[in-house]
């Protein structure tokens, strides 16, 4: 029904193109002189502009917007035009826009080539399958960075000096919030270094650091919660005495309370860690101009929320 759906969008899609509708865009883009780059998600759209910076080469264009749930976003008509008009289509891959897979056939997915001994697995539906989440090992994202700016340079190539300063001058604040982040966990004591989401989106963070992330929810946020997750996740909480869990921006926040109320019938207490400023920011960055509207600012933030909570 869903691919119906996706079929149906995308003719209709062609009929409005063929209308003129769609001409518009190219007509800008022509005026404007810059090729255009199509990004799927906001950790893309924020590695571009870090490089773009000083250059302008290229027309950036944002698909899936800040607070949508990559896993679940299914293209808009106006995302289809986007695509058609665009010079280059970057998405993220691995599965991770799961449901676009079909209108990114001629895209480039940036992720794709990370090795696969770097790479987390995750379960999902009872299968091991590769963890897209690879933003949370700030090794990854430099991998993922470099890959961007290659694409970039070979379509730009006299952007290529200016792209390799900005690339340099960003790993060294790369570099510097690896340190923090390992700083703000080490203020945690041991015992209270375990991280509990609705979704599995930090896996990469347990793989680097010295902290434990639990998610009663499997792999993706579309998945239902079975009864049988959330009673072992209460298990763990009350087991090791954990006084806070977290939502995410892109999960419902209604998990975490249902998981709290089971924590409370085994008479433990737990803090639901929630509202606008403190939500941790997983599968999205933050709308420009809110904390959190570029990925340094994302992680910051996250690790401070998370640092801050579990004393
Ligand atoms: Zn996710």
């Amino acid at each position: 029904m869903k691919r119906f759906t996706l079929i149906l969008t995308m003719l209709l899609t062609l009929i409005i193109s063929a209308c003129g509708n769609g001409e518009a865009g190219d007509a800008d883009a022509e005026e404007d002189g810059r090729e255009q780059i199509a990004v799927t998600t906001t950790f893309l759209y924020d590695m571009v502009n870090v490089l773009e910076e000083g250059v302008d080469g290229f027309a950036v264009e944002l698909v899936i917007p800040a607070g949508e749930d990559p896993h679940v976003y299914e293209p808009t008509s106006s995302d289809l035009r986007t695509f058609n008009e665009a010079d280059i289509i970057m998405y993220q891959g691995l599965d991770f826009e799961g449901r676009m897979v079909d209108v990114l056939e001629d895209g480039v997915a940036v992720a794709e080539n990370l090795s696969n001994e770097d790479l987390e697995t995750m379960e999902e539906e009872g299968e091991e399958v590769i963890d897209p989440h690879f933003w949370f090992d700030i090794d990854l994202y430099k991998v993922a960075m470099q890959n961007v700016m290659d694409i970039l340079v070979e379509n730009h190539p006299d952007g290529e000096a200016q792209y390799q300063e900005n690339l340099d001058a960003y790993f060294s604040e790369l570099e510097e919030l690896d340190q923090y982040v390992s700083d703000r966990i080490e203020e945690i004591p041991d015992q209270s270094r375990i991280v509990v989401t609705p979704h599995d989106a930090f896996g990469y963070l347990a793989a680097s650091y010295d902290i434990e992330v639990h998610a009663p929810q499997g792999f993706s946020t579309d998945s239902e919660v079975s009864n049988n997750q959330i009673q072992q996740t209460a298990n763990l909480i009350v087991e090791n005495d954990i006084n806070a869990i977290f939502v995410e921006t892109t999960t419902n926040p209604d998990r975490m309370q249902r998981l709290q109320e089971v924590v409370e019938s085994e008479g433990g207490t737990v803090e639901v860690v929630s509202g606008g400023e403190n939500a941790l920011l997983s599968d999205s960055l933050a709308p420009e101009g809110e904390t959190g509207d570029t990925y340094i600012t994302m992680y910051r933030h996250n690790i401070d929320v998370i640092a801050d909570h579990l004393q």
